[in-house]
């Protein structure tokens, strides 16, 4: 089943010049971009879009985080593609992400870990429209 799902290259993946890199996995992978930008987010946006961790302990430096330099935010299309780009990803922690996946190969840590994707159908199109709403 075709599906679209919505990235972002986190701030510590610009500051260390892997966006081209974590790109190239996507690409490789065959997925097709849809959309990309690169931007600036503000408190509120980081907010809306993490609206289900804002309760969290870990939250504020997660938000501190967000906002601490620009990201890039794209939508990938392709078979599975919510499935198929999690499992790219790699788990959430980066000192446990497997080899061979993003975080895996080249984040230590859990917070600074390059990379966000959809987890869900309902969570793909809600964070497109909040990112995209012209798509
Ligand atoms: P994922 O990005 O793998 O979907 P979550 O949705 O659980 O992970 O968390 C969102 C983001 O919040 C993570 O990518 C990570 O940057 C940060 N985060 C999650 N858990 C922690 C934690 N325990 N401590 C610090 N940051 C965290
Ligand atoms: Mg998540």
């Amino acid at each position: 089943m075709t599906q679209r799902t919505l990235v972002l290259i986190k701030p510590d993946a610009v500051r260390r010049g892997l966006v081209g890199e974590v790109l190239s996995r996507y690409e490789a992978k065959g997925l097709s971009l849809v959309a990309m930008e690169l931007r600036s987010i503000d408190e509120q946006m980081a907010d809306a879009h993490y609206a289900e961790h804002v309760e969290q302990p870990w939250y504020p430096p997660l938000r501190e985080f967000a906002v601490s330099g620009p990201l890039v935010a794209l939508v990938l299309e392709g078979d599975e593609a919510i499935a198929v780009v999690r499992s790219l990803n790699g788990a959430t922690d980066g000192r446990a992400a497997a080899p061979g996946t993003i975080r895996g190969d080249l984040s230590l840590s859990n917070r600074e870990n390059l990379v966000h994707a959809s987890d869900s159908e309902e969570s793909a199109a809600r964070e497109m429209a909040l990112w995209f709403p012209e798509l």
